[in-house]
């Protein structure tokens, strides 16, 4: 019994985000023989609010939300992250995201903080005046904090484009005239940029195909696995399906769909974000979300939730490659079981960093009110994942760690060295 209750404890720790995000802060600490002090100032968010807030729902009854905006540290420049809207959002999970922002955000060398925030719901239960009322009540409740030189929220979980504009109207209604460099993400006609949407998925793409040539194989044929069929999930597996590789497992939150073969990602693209979509699908075996991390591939992309991969079966992960296409989707103590495995982990905060990267572009262009084309747009993304990329993989190298030290060791350097160079105030 007592045995039971510490392997709970410890599955729970070892899923615990924030504490991950402290222990991967401290080894990257250990490598940079960080100052004591400055790494006491890295650990802890700088600013934390939490808010609870009426919202009229359809039924004419009232609902109180509890919701979350956390800044981690403010050293690189303006704070920049997503909202998140699911059940299980908790103030450890917002703080680990936001400090995972700040170091994403300096290893791809974008001038900004990390921040994140969220709100417990689902809104897959909620209509969608329910959720343009909570869209619009919740900014209104963190407005002391957002601003297009302060924070900059942007779609994560459970958020979209159409949430995204209804953040930049409540705040434009506020102010009196219209602000669209307070949000990123938004749709195209309301100041969105070209290429945004595909985002995240392009940058996973361009660092598979990095992955792999460091292995000495090719993206063109290159078998992938992808958990989550959400935008990041569906773009990713447009994206590789059209670079050539065969896409032969992907799921939802009911489960997934498995076919050696390969699946005919164009047909499943149409009905993606649907309720039942995957399930629909013939020609594949059902599969649960668990046996689908364990498939023989060449790649496996996590692109859902944070704590899938953890000690309990990270011994079975069957891939040559993993991309963190979500955040956190790899524990600290799986990593160790894969590093001795030999398997490749592209870390989150270089592989999904294509979100944030092109939300810094639409920032640059709202502010300068000059837009691009998505030619342009994609080409400097893919220039910016290459050369990150390179980076990660040389300092790595150097340093003798696998590709996430060398991504931290980059990203909290950066971090390290503003906070010095700004000196503390007063
Ligand atoms: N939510 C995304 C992330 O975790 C995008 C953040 C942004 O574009 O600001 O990177």
């Amino acid at each position: 019994m007592a045995q039971m209750a510490t392997d709970q404890q410890h599955r729970t720790d070892e899923r615990s985000a924030y504490a991950i995000a402290i222990r991967q802060l401290e080894a990257a600490a250990h490598y940079l023989n960080l100052d004591r002090s400055l790494l006491e100032i890295l650990k802890r968010p700088r600013r934390e609010l939490t808010v609870n807030f009426p919202v009229k729902m359809d039924d004419g009854s009232i609902r109180v939300f509890t919701g979350y905006r956390v800044h981690h540290n403010p050293a690189r420049g303006p704070a920049k992250g997503g909202i998140r809207y699911h059940p299980e959002v908790t103030l450890d999970e917002v703080r680990a995201l936001a400090m995972w922002m700040t170091w994403k955000c300096a290893v791809v060398n974008i001038p900004y903080s990390g921040a994140k925030g969220g709100v417990v719901c689902d809104p897959k239960r909620l209509s969608i005046h329910e959720l343009e009322n909570l869209t619009r009540r919740y900014i209104t409740e963190i407005s002391m904090l957002i601003g297009p030189e302060s924070d900059v929220p942007a779609p994560d979980v459970g958020t979209n484009p159409q949430v995204m504009a209804w953040i930049m109207d409540t705040y434009s209604m506020h102010k009196g005239y219209t602000v669209p460099a307070v949000v990123t993400g938004k749709p195209i006609p309301i100041g969105g940029s070209e290429g945004r949407l595909e985002a995240t998925g392009r940058g996973v793409m361009v660092v598979a195909d990095q992955a792999l040539q460091q292995i000495g194989r090719r993206l063109d044929g290159a078998r992938v696995v992808i958990q989550g069929f959400g935008n990041v999930g569906s773009s990713t597996a447009k994206l590789m399906h059209q670079a050539g590789a065969k896409v032969i497992a992907v799921s939802d939150v009911r489960g997934g769909i498995y076919n050696p073969n390969g699946l005919d990602i164009p047909s499943l693209l149409h009905c993606a974000g649907r309720d039942g979509c995957l399930q629909a699908y013939r020609d594949a075996d059902h599969i649960t979300n668990e046996e689908l991390l364990e498939l023989p591939c060449d790649v496996l992309v996590p692109a859902a939730l944070h704590g899938v991969i953890t000690s309990a079966n990270a011994d079975r992960i069957k891939a040559r490659v993993i991309v963190e296409a979500a955040n956190g989707p790899v524990t600290p103590d799986a990593d160790e079981i894969l590093d001795d495995k030999g398997v490749l982990v592209v870390p989150d905060i270089l592989a999904n960093a294509g979100g944030v990267l092109v939300s810094y572009f639409e920032w640059v262009q709202d502010l300068q009110s000059f837009f691009w084309e998505e030619e342009e747009v994609n080409q400097k993304l893919e220039k910016a994942m290459r050369r990150s990329y390179q980076h990660v993989a040389q300092t790595a190298e150097q340093n003798k760690v696998n590709l996430r030290m060398g991504a931290y060791i980059i990203g909290v350097k950066r971090v390290a060295e503003a906070t010095i160079i700004r000196g503390i105030y007063p």
